[in-house]
């Protein structure tokens, strides 16, 4: 067996990596930093299960949602600390606190986002944020399935196609799993995203953070040695954000997802809830971020109603959930420049790639930048 799905189809979710029992597959980069599967043709014993198990062989049950909510933590810290309303965190508390395992995306640690379990309410900050990234789970189904097996209660959050590849790997539902997935519109790999941190960052280890969002405002962060803020951007002049939000870098696969719909893989989805039009003063200002919850199974909507009391929510009709976000609906669809991105990035790498295909704003903001250093040396500043 040479391969296992299209390499443009590829999610890298991992799980042909997990299923493999000969440990014959190898997640590899190419030039841009994508990860497929390879395999070691000497290990490889011709099993099938890779194939078996692929989401975009195979597919998965979908659910359609039973409701929408809006709702926030009333917390404020988990609120300031989260992307949307802090849905998220609200959910891990709940499995934290009734003994179970929490599975999540942990921000850098030596250049890398993986995916990490965790038992201890001590580690939670590790897995709040977005973080706009493809981020590796690893060998982190095999562990949840160990969970599972030995009884513990899991919840597992991550993006569609990484539900999709843990059900497909798993083969049955467990009744102790719970499954949230984010609505997602698309991933760039981590060899971008590090790129971007060696632009404003000589040593990108010494890094303990980078966030994307501010509440609802869209900014690029870097931190050292916890909330010490080192860089902080808009999105529309901060190279990646800027090309993040546009869909300008997403792996290939993610302009075709099969998961960008309104029917769902996971027992719970979470959002943005963009579209949303209460009238209830506890919504008005939506500065902090509010999330959409949308429970897609019974068991979802039974924990979601057990989370109710820890936040401040509204149920909405699901069109407009629906309707006011567009990955509800469809895929990204690829920036005019992607190509063009591409080909430069190989070409000549990140900083020039960025330069031939940024906006008027971004060059403005770079001539600005030049202008100052010269009125500095010559001992006056630009303004
Ligand atoms: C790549 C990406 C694209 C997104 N696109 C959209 C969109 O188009 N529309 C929309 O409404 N919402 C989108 N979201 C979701 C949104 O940004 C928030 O993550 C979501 O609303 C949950 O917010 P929260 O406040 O509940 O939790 P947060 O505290 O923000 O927690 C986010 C949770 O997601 C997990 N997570 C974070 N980053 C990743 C990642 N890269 N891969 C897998 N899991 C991750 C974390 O483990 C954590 O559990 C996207 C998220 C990601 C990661
Ligand atoms: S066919 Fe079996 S042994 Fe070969 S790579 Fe796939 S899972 Fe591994
Ligand atoms: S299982 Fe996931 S990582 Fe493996 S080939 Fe399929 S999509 Fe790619
Ligand atoms: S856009 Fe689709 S394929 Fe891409 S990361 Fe998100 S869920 Fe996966």
């Amino acid at each position: 067996m040479n391969k296992i799905c299209e390499k443009k189809k590829c999610t890298g979710c991992f799980a042909c990596f997990n299923i493999c029992p000969k440990n014959a597959i190898k997640m590899i980069e190419d030039d841009f930093g994508r990860i497929y599967p390879i395999i070691d043709e000497d290990k490889c014993i011709n099993c099938g299960l890779c194939k078996k198990t692929c989401p975009q062989l195979n597919d998965v049950k979908y659910n359609e949602p039973i409701t929408a909510y809006a709702l926030y933590n009333k917390d404020k810290k988990i609120r300031n600390d989260s992307t949307s309303g802090g849905a998220a965190t609200t959910f891990y508390l709940k499995v934290l606190e009734s003994g179970g395992i929490i599975y999540g995306a942990n921000n850098i640690e030596n250049e890398r986002f993986k995916f990490i379990r965790i038992t201890n309410q001590s580690d939670l900050y590790k897995v709040k944020g977005s973080k706009y990234v493809h981020c590796y789970i690893d060998n982190m189904f095999l562990k949840v399935q160990e969970d599972l097996k030995n009884n513990n209660q899991v919840l597992f959050i991550g993006t569609p196609c990484q539900i999709a590849g843990l059900k497909l790997f798993l083969k049955k539902e467990y009744e102790n799993l719970l499954t949230v997935d984010l609505i997602c519109h698309g991933v760039p790999t981590q060899k971008f995203l590090n790129d971007e941190l060696k632009l404003h960052v000589k040593d990108t280890n010494l890094i303990s953070s980078v966030k994307f969002r501010d509440g609802s405002s869209k900014v690029f962060i870097i931190e050292k040695n916890d909330n010490n803020c080192i860089y902080k951007e808009s999105w529309d002049t901060n190279y990646y954000l800027y090309r993040f939000l546009n869909s300008m870098i997403f792996r290939e696969n993610c302009y075709e997802c099969k998961y960008a719909k309104k029917q769902r893989v996971s027992d719970i989805t979470i959002g943005d809830f963009w579209g949303l039009k209460s009238q209830n003063k506890y919504f008005k200002d939506d500065k902090k971020g509010i999330s959409l919850v949308m429970p897609n199974t019974e068991k979802g909507k039974y924990f979601v109603e057990k989370c109710l009391r820890d936040v401040i929510y509204e149920e909405r009709p699901l069109d407009e959930a629906i309707n006011g976000n567009s990955q509800l609906q469809l895929p990204a669809k690829k920036h005019k420049n992607y190509n063009k991105f591409f080909k430069y990035y190989k070409k000549f790498g990140y900083e020039k790639a960025c330069k031939k295909t940024r906006t008027f704003k971004q060059h403005l903001k770079q001539v600005k930048i030049i202008s100052n250093i010269y009125h500095r040396i010559k001992g006056r500043k630009y303004e």
